[in-house]
């Protein structure tokens, strides 16, 4: 018998994200490779992480990869190796996830928030240089949800100002500007293999990406504790390797990517289709997708006319969403002594009342989706009658 839940929460009619459909369809892959490392016994770097990351590099094309443990500690390690330090800045988004705000944050470096473009919901590259200060060191640009960020404008300003270019791709393997992949554009690219990105492992994994050799064996030293050689140190450095079964794992995945990031775009044009179809695009806007971009769909983020009313009324339909994100990182509690104030970041704080994400991952059937949009399409025929089918 199955217990009574205590909030009696409506039953999801499949999930937002489904990695078990995923695992079916790779499982022997899967178990070869993690068989192979226990029959190794060699647990940590090593053979498997060096073939991941040359494999990852070909993929995103830079010349060199480090493997780390997690896409907060690529972040982590990319500020390390540029030297930055306590009263140090940098000029990221307000509308991301906090560990691109919260890793310069660890280290005494002062994030300062330039806002997002309505549109992209990426940082407004207009607006940057206006919060250049003598200490701004470097730009961190995030390609949210999986469309790269304006990175043409971006790079000629950084250069103009002597600025490094940390580049945030945690949600964005594979996403193109102008036909190059992102974390090639910047001194760095920084990437996270938590479960829910379009590359994920099974646990935490993360990684730099660079076009620049020495750096590439400074953040090799740095991952692990500095070591030049056994037992001495130059520079200290973290801890901060991937697991052997990681790479494994993430070297069978991989193969795939391609494949799935073409199923997240084709998902994402039939829910274009059937929005128009439903006669919705007054009361809810679909992801834009630039010329010169590919857009990775980590996220599908509509943004939807009485968001909040919308999604408790899908939630009852057991349709799966998710809100990404619902405060921006100046309004948080935890960066109220960056000294931001409501108002400052108009479009972020828009994002955040007004964005939905739909389900998208690679195995959602056409069958799912349509009642996703059904779903909204009859909340808003309730809510507003003059609205479509
Ligand atoms: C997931 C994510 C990170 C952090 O990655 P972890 O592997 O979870 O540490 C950083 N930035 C963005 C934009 C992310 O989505």
């Amino acid at each position: 018998m199955k217990m009574a839940s205590l909030t009696s929460k409506p039953k999801l009619r499949f999930p937002f994200l489904d990695l078990a459909a995923q695992f079916a369809n790779i499982r022997e892959e899967v178990m070869d490779a993690v068989s192979r490392v226990l029959q190794a016994q060699q647990f940590i770097l090593g053979p498997e992480v060096e073939k991941f990351e040359t494999d990852v590099s070909t993929y995103v094309g830079s010349t060199d990869a480090v493997a780390c443990a997690s896409g907060s500690d690529a972040l982590l390690l990319a500020l390390m190796v540029h030297g930055l330090q306590a009263g140090d800045e940098v000029i990221t988004t307000p509308f991301t996830f906090i560990a691109t705000a919260a890793v310069p944050a660890h280290l005494g470096v002062r994030p300062v928030f330039v806002d997002i473009k309505a549109d992209t919901y990426n940082i407004d590259v207009e607006q940057i240089e206006a919060a250049v200060s003598p200490r701004t060191r470097a730009i961190i640009p995030v390609h949210l949800f999986g469309l790269p960020a304006d990175m043409k404008p971006l790079i000629e300003l950084a250069a103009r100002r002597d600025l490094k270019v940390i580049e945030d791709a945690a949600q964005a393997i594979g996403a193109e500007y102008a036909k190059q992949k992102v974390g090639t554009f910047g001194s760095i690219g920084c990437f996270s293999f938590f479960p829910s990105k379009n590359l994920g492992c099974a646990g935490d994994g993360g990684l730099v990406t660079t076009n620049d050799a020495g750096i590439a064996a400074v953040l090799r030293r740095l991952r692990n504790h500095g070591s030049t050689q056994k037992y001495y140190y130059e520079r200290l450095g973290v801890n901060s390797r991937l697991d052997a079964l990681q790479a494994a794992i993430l070297r069978v995945k991989l193969k795939y990517l391609p494949q799935w990031t073409a199923a997240r775009r084709h998902n994402a044009e039939y829910y274009r289709a059937l929005i128009a179809q439903h006669g919705l695009q007054s009361y809810i806007s679909p992801p834009s997708e630039p010329a010169n971009c590919t857009h990775v769909y980590n996220q599908f983020t509509i943004r939807a006319r009485t968001r909040d009313e919308l999604r408790a009324f899908l939630t009852e339909e057991g349709i799966p969403t998710e809100v990404y994100y619902p405060s921006p990182l100046h309004l948080q509690a935890a960066f109220a002594y960056l000294g931001y104030k409501p108002g400052q970041f108009p479009e972020a704080e828009r994002a955040s009342r007004e964005v939905l994400a739909l389900p998208i991952y690679p195995e959602i059937t056409r069958n799912q989706q349509e009642l996703v949009v059904q779903s909204m399409a009859s909340f808003y025929k309730q809510h507003a009658p003059d609205a479509g089918s």
